[in-house]
């Protein structure tokens, strides 16, 4: 490859394509506006925080395994920093 050449893309682009593809899959469920608050490793359940009409809602999701995708001030990291 050449080093000169700077090869870019839409990151839009790439989201839309991968949320195209998360509706093939029945097992898949995407949620908005849902920011991750706390996890309970005992418990194994994190919680989630969506704001309705102004209004404070919790969603707490159990899971098995969790894939943190959540970028440079993770706070699923801040999670396991604490309670590890
Ligand atoms: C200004 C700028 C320019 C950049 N330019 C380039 C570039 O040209 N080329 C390049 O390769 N890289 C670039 N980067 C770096 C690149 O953006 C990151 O390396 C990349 O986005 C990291 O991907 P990620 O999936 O780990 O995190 P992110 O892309 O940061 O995604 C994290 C996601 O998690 C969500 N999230 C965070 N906290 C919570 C929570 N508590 N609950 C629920 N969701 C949450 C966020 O809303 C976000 O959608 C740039 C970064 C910046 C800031």
């Amino acid at each position: 490859m050449d080093s000169r050449v700077l090869y870019g893309t839409s990151r839009g682009k790439i989201n839309s394509i991968l949320y195209e593809w998360t509706k093939k899959f029945s097992l898949i469920t995407v949620l908005f506006n849902h920011k991750l608050t706390d996890m309970d490793f005992e418990k194994k359940e994190i919680t989630l925080e969506k704001r309705e009409n102004g209004e404070k809602i919790i969603v707490i999701v159990k899971a098995d395994k969790v894939i943190a995708a959540d970028g440079l001030y993770s706070m699923v990291r801040r999670q396991m920093d604490c309670k590890c």
